[in-house]
């Protein structure tokens, strides 16, 4: 062997090893996150329509929570739609899991993988009873019966809508309907799950419920996207997007969001941070009511001293 052939097989190796190592990093490590959705200049404009979205580049990672917020008619829902292929950009590319959403050989996929719940559960049922209809999904995927079951089952509980299986989804209030629309999503196990405005028709109580059964869903460790123009606990968020006239204008932490004053806050939120606008010593990234109490007894009791 020459010196030039030792030193070329050498060269031949080391790539060898760093591939490998590369490929055991990315299987191994848990901080390399797989990319769930990646929008490369996303635009898109109804037909003879102004441009709804413009130009939006941005990567959600797997098993984030991510809340995207902005002012009605500000390009939220129809982003929604792009994210499991329902629209497709009129320039520019969404991808899912790295499938291109353009390629209709990848849309059975991707409708697997991003389940999407909207606002209105009623108009979403197609099953006589609650059971029925969270059974409708699995049954296309033509599962085996067993399975179809223990996934019913198993949507069913997690959002605490056990006791109602054999009721008609009509006849729910409307956080068990939302409850049940999102049990039928579940029950197709998809990797990510879009929640578009699910909370803005609900009473309070509704609400807690839905917004209890997100905590189910990253416990599960679902990639969660909840679209709101007004959503309450922002802090629980790994990341917050926010829409404007079809761009957008914000993508950082939730802390960010709040510090950057920039941005609608909750009721709880505002308040806090205008006591430590006027030095009052409290934390201002507060979204919890019971949170808020909290720092604030805490300040009395210290005034008391
Ligand atoms: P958001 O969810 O932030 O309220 P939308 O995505 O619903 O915003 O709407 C963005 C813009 O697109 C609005 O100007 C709205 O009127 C328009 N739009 C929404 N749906 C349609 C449609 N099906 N056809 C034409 N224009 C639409």
């Amino acid at each position: 062997m020459t010196a030039v052939d030792f030193f070329n097989n050498l060269v031949h190796s080391q790539e060898e090893i760093t591939a490998q190592y590369q490929e055991e990093m990315t299987s191994y490590s848990p901080q390399i996150k797989k990319i769930v959705f990646e929008a490369e200049n996303l635009s898109f404009h109804y037909p003879d329509g102004e441009p709804v979205l413009k130009n939006i580049s941005l990567k959600i990672y797997e098993g984030e929570f991510t809340i995207i917020v902005g002012l009605n008619g500000s390009g939220k829902s129809t982003f929604a739609y792009h994210l499991n292929g329902l629209l497709k950009p009129t320039s520019g590319k969404l991808f899912v899991f790295g499938k291109d959403t353009k390629e209709k050989k990848n849309a059975a996929f991707i409708h697997r993988q991003v389940g999407i719940v909207f606002q209105n559960p009623y108009l979403q049922f197609v099953g006589d009873t609650v059971e029925d209809d969270v059974a409708f999904g699995p049954e296309n995927l033509g599962l085996p019966r067993l399975e179809i079951k223990k996934r019913v089952d198993d949507a069913l509980s997690a959002v605490h809508l056990t006791s109602l299986s054999n009721h008609d989804p009509a006849t729910l209030s409307g956080g068990e309907a939302q409850a049940a629309a999102i049990a039928g999503v579940l029950a197709m196990d998809p990797e990510c799950i879009v929640l578009d405005e699910v909370t803005s028709m609900l009473d309070h109580f509704s609400e807690s419920r839905v917004l209890k059964i997100i905590d189910t869903l990253r416990e599960r460790q679902k990639t969660v996207i909840f679209i709101s123009h007004n959503p309450k606990d922002i802090l629980k968020a790994d990341r917050i997007i926010v829409f404007d006239q079809g761009s957008v204008s914000f993508d950082g932490t939730a802390l960010e969001y709040i510090y950057s004053d920039k941005y609608p806050l909750p009721d709880i939120t505002k308040l806090m941070r205008i006591l430590q606008k006027e030095n009052i010593d409290v934390l201002g990234a507060v979204s919890d009511p019971n949170d808020a109490a909290k720092e604030l007894l805490k300040l009395l009791k210290n005034v008391d001293k």
